[in-house]
């Protein structure tokens, strides 16, 4: 819980914090070409279609990461809104964006399959497909793989309808940085510098929303996408000679040492205690009796 201990990571060298976060990346992306060689195998696809796999991802370029319950308050579409300008982002040869999906819809949420369908037609359209990959079965094991290995962690649900987004935090504690929607715990978590800024990650839109649905999706993938434009890509690919990125490192420090001691466990046994458990017992308010006569 101590800040003043977390504030130490500022001191550990760039090469470092690089080379281990570029290990768990190369990991993750091993495990992910693992898993679809495997799933494409199952289904009894081709054999091209299963060496393909191995042109998958690369360990060098900028990996966001997204994975969650697809309900459809969380928006895993929310990316493909401008298909045209997600691709463009996408299949940059000079600085190239990818992408890992997973997640799962409840099996009687039929928006939420035809969110997963529509991302995984994604996966399969020309030109953007060695940078995209949908991992089937989400699990903790595997929720554990991508929280370490991405760059970045992207959550864009629908406000206010998040109530933590719990993964953003276990993204932190490895050096990942948050790009999200400022709701849930990020609402908290989200800290700027003083031109407005994010210090600590990235703010999808503003801090306020509109009940019209189609017109803040709009909003929200702009934005997301401008993010990504002018700030996410040029800060990764704005790398010294050797191939370090020290603008991105300092984030992802800054990431470490602002949640790590803010967003765990000990806060959260600490809080249900505090406001929850030890809270003098309140009394039931009396039912209120109608005093319609019967
Ligand atoms: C952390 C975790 C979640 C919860 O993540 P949210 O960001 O709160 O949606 C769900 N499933 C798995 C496997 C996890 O590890």
């Amino acid at each position: 819980m101590d800040s003043q201990i977390w504030a130490k990571v500022d001191q550990i060298p760039d090469e470092e914090v690089w080379w281990r976060h570029q290990v768990l990346k190369e990991r993750l992306i091993a495990y992910t070409r693992d898993q679809l060689k495997q799933a494409r195998q199952n289904r009894g696809e081709d054999a091209a279609a299963v060496h393909e796999v191995d042109q998958l991802l690369d360990p060098r370029a900028l990996t966001i990461g997204f994975a969650r319950r697809f309900s459809s308050y969380k928006r895993g579409n929310l990316l493909l809104h401008d298909a045209q300008r997600a691709v463009q982002i996408f299949s940059n040869t000079e600085y190239p964006v990818q992408i890992l999906f997973a997640g799962k819809a409840h099996p009687a949420d039929e928006e939420g399959k035809r969110i997963i369908q529509r991302l995984i037609e994604w996966c399969s359209s020309s030109g953007i497909k060695h940078r995209i990959a949908f991992i089937e079965n989400y699990d903790m094991y595997m929720a554990r793989k991508l929280v370490q290995g991405v760059d970045v962690w992207l959550n864009n649900p629908r406000r206010p309808l998040e109530a933590s987004g719990t993964s953003g935090q276990k993204v932190c504690f490895n050096g990942g940085i948050n790009c999200s929607v400022l709701d849930g715990w990020w609402s908290e978590g989200y800290q700027v510098v003083p031109n407005g800024k994010g210090f600590n990650g990235w703010a999808i839109g503003e801090d306020a929303h509109t009940s019209n649905q189609e017109l803040q999706d709009k909003i929200d993938s702009d934005s997301l996408y401008q993010l990504l434009e002018s700030e996410i890509v040029p800060l990764y690919y704005d790398q010294d000679a050797d191939g370090i990125p020290h603008g991105w490192i300092q984030m992802m420090k800054a990431s470490i040492k602002t949640n790590a001691p803010a967003f765990n466990t000990d806060r959260m046994i600490a809080d249900y205690v505090t406001q929850i458990y030890s809270r003098e017992k309140v009394t039931d308010p009396q039912p209120v009796v109608a005093s319609v006569p019967l």
